[in-house]
C-alpha cells in the first residue's frame, strides 16, 4: 500500500510520508493506491473484540509501513478511558424501531473529532521517528469550531511539535470559542480571523504552498503539517468507527452479519461521511450513505445536479461546524470515482479557485448518485427536530446531528426506506447549550454559559461533561484576531 496525490497519480509515498506532509506539493490530497478488502468473517471476528482492537485491524490495512507494535502503541494511547468517558469509546443508542445514534463525543473536547485527534499526534510521532525527520512539525489548523479544540488537545505540549489554530471570530459557539482560548500548553497557539472558515481554510491552505513562508520554515529547521481533514491520518479514525458500530449491531444482535445498513452524516468538509464511503468499498454492507447539510447547502446540490457552485451567500447557523462552502474532501471522493484521474481533477478544482464552481459528467454523477443521497434543513427544521426528539424519546440531541436527524426523517418519508440507519452524533448538545435550550423553550436571555450547563443537565438528566465543566474556572489565554490577509505574517512570526 502507498499514497498518492488527487492531483498526481505517479506519486508514491509511504503512509508515514503521507501524514507527516498532510497535503501534497502539488496542492493534491493524498490518497491510498488501492482500498483494502474486510470480508463478511473479518467484521464478525472484530464483533468479539474491544474498540482499540477493531481499531488496530482497520489502522493495520492502510498503514502498512507501520509495525503491528507502533499502531498498537497509538491505538492504545488515544482510545483509553484516560481520554474517553465510555469503555466502549462510542456509543450507540436506538431510538426509535430503525434509527442508531451513533455517539462519536466521549472524548475529551465533546465532539467527533475528537476519535481522530486523540490518534493523530502518535501516528505523526511516530512517523517522524520512523522517518528520521528531525525536524520540528508545525500544526496549522483551520477550524469551524470543533477541530481547533480537538487539535489543541491533542497536541499539547507533545514534543517536537507546535501548534497554530485559526478560527472564524464570529463563527464559533460561545463554548468552542471558550475551549480554544484557555487552551494549556507552552506550545499551542490560538488566532480568531475576520473572515468565515472558508477563509481560515484558504489561507491555511496557502500557506502550505507559499514559497516566502516555506523559506522561512526551513531556516528555522521546522516543517509544516496539517491536522485537518486534507490529513489522511484523520479520516483513517474514522473508517473504524463506522465498521465498529456495525461489527456492535451484530454483536448485539440487532442485525444479521450481511445485513446493509443506511449511514447518515452531519457534514461540512466531507470528511467524516468519506470515511463511511470508504468503509462501504471496503466491505462493509451499506445501503445509502446519507449526506446532511444545514443551510449551507451547497453539497445537496452537488449531490443532486453534478454541479458545484460555491457562489451563493454564506449562512451562519447554529450548526457553525457545518457552515461551509468549500468541501475539501469532495477532492478525494470525485478522483475515486473518476478512476484516479488526476487530469480531470485538476480541472475541475483550477475551476473551482478560478470561477467557483465545476460541473462533473454525467458517468460520475451516476456513480455519485448511487451511493450517496443528500438533503438540507434550516435552524428552524433543526429546531423543532430537537424537540421532537426530545419528547418523543427524553433524549437531547445537538444541533448538527439533528440536522443529521431531519434529512434522515425527510429521507424516509420520501423513499419509505426501513432500512436499519446509523445516524453520526457529532456533538455533546453541552456545546451547543444555548442554541439547544431555545429549541427546547428555555429562555435563556438571563442566563450565563455555566447557567445553561446546569439547565441542560436538569432538563435531560445527564451529567455536565467534565472537561466542559472545568472550564468555568480557567483563564483566557488567547484574544489575537487579525485579517485574513494577516495570516502569513503571523505564522511567521510564530514559527
Ligand atoms: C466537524 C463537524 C462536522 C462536519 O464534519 P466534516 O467531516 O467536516 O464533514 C459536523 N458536526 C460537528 C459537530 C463537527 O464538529
Amino acid at each position: 500500500m502507498f499514497y498518492k496525490s488527487t492531483r498526481n497519480s505517479n506519486l508514491n509515498v509511504s503512509g508515514a510520508q503521507a501524514v507527516l506532509k498532510g497535503i501534497s506539493d502539488d496542492g493534491g490530497l493524498f490518497v491510498p493506491s488501492e482500498i483494502p478488502a474486510i470480508s463478511l468473517d473479518d467484521i464478525s471476528g472484530l464483533a468479539k473484540l474491544d474498540y482499540c482492537d477493531r481499531a488496530k485491524f482497520i489502522i493495520s490495512k492502510y498503514f502498512t509501513d507501520y509495525t503491528e507494535e507502533e499502531i498498537e502503541f497509538c491505538t492504545k494511547n488515544a482510545y483509553s478511558t484516560k481520554n474517553f468517558d465510555t469503555d466502549n469509546i462510542h456509543e450507540l443508542t436506538q431510538l426509535g424501531d430503525n434509527m442508531y445514534l451513533l455517539e462519536l463525543w466521549h472524548g475529551p473536547t465533546c465532539a467527533f473529532k475528537d476519535m481522530a485527534l486523540q490518534i493523530l499526534p502518535y501516528f505523526l510521532t511516530t512517523a517522524a521517528k520512523k522517518c528520521n525527520f528531525d525536524k520540528e512539525l508545525v500544526i496549522l489548523v483551520a477550524t469551524s469550531g470543533d477541530t481547533g479544540k480537538a487539535a489543541l488537545t491533542g497536541f499539547c505540549d507533545v514534543d517536537g511539535t507546535k501548534i497554530l489554530v485559526f478560527y472564524p471570530e464570529d463563527g464559533v459557539s460561545a463554548m468552542q470559542k471558550k475551549q480554544m482560548t484557555t487552551q494549556d500548553g507552552k506550545n499551542v497557539g490560538v488566532c480568531a480571523i475576520k473572515g468565515n472558515f472558508d477563509d481560515c481554510q484558504n489561507g491555511v491552505k496557502k500557506i502550505f504552498t507559499d514559497d516566502s513562508i516555506k523559506a522561512h520554515i526551513d531556516s528555522n529547521n521546522a516543517a509544516f503539517s496539517s491536522a485537518n481533514s486534507i490529513n489522511f491520518g484523520r479520516l483513517l479514525p474514522q473508517i473504524v468507527y463506522y465498521i465498529s458500530s456495525y461489527a456492535t449491531l451484530v454483536d448485539t444482535q440487532q442485525i444479521n452479519l450481511g445485513d446493509k445498513i443506511n449511514i447518515v452524516v452531519p457534514t461540512g468538509n466531507f470528511g467524516n461521511i468519506l470515511a463511511a464511503y470508504y468503509a462501504k468499498n471496503m466491505g462493509l454492507p451499506v445501503n445509502k450513505l446519507i449526506c446532511a447539510s444545514n443551510a449551507n447547502n451547497v453539497l445537496t446540490d452537488f449531490i443532486n445536479t453534478g454541479v458545484y457552485d460555491r457562489n451563493r451567500e454564506f449562512f451562519t447557523t447554529i450548526s457553525p461546524s457545518m457552515d461551509i462552502l468549500i468541501s475539501s474532501n469532495l477532492e478525494r471522493l470525485l478522483y475515486m470515482l473518476c478512476d484516479d484521474n488526476d487530469e480531470i481533477i485538476k480541472d475541475w478544482f483550477s475551476k473551482l479557485s478560478s470561477c467557483g464552481k465545476y460541473e462533473i459528467s454525467d458517468d460520475v454523477k451516476a456513480k455519485l448518485q448511487n451511493d450517496f443521497v443528500a438533503g438540507y434543513c434550516d435552524d428552524n427544521a433543526t429546531k423543532s427536530t430537537i424537540a421532537d426528539i426530545f419528547n418523543e424519546f427524553s433524549y437531547v440531541a445537538d444541533t448538527h446531528t439533528s440536522v443529521a436527524i431531519k434529512v434522515y426523517q425527510d429521507y424516509v418519508k420520501n423513499t419509505g426506506d426501513t432500512t436499519k440507519t446509523v445516524i453520526a452524533s457529532t456533538a455533546s448538545p453541552y456545546k451547543f447549550c444555548s442554541s439547544v435550550l431555545d429549541a427546547l423553550s428555555v429562555d435563556t436571555a438571563a442566563m450565563s454559559d455555566w447557567d445553561m450547563l446546569e439547565k441542560l443537565s436538569e432538563i435531560s438528566s445527564t451529567e455536565i461533561p467534565a472537561p466542559l465543566a472545568e472550564l468555568k474556572s480557567k483563564e483566557v489565554r488567547f484574544t489575537d484576531s487579525i485579517g485574513r490577509d494577516d495570516m502569513s505574517d503571523y505564522v511567521k512570526s510564530f514559527i
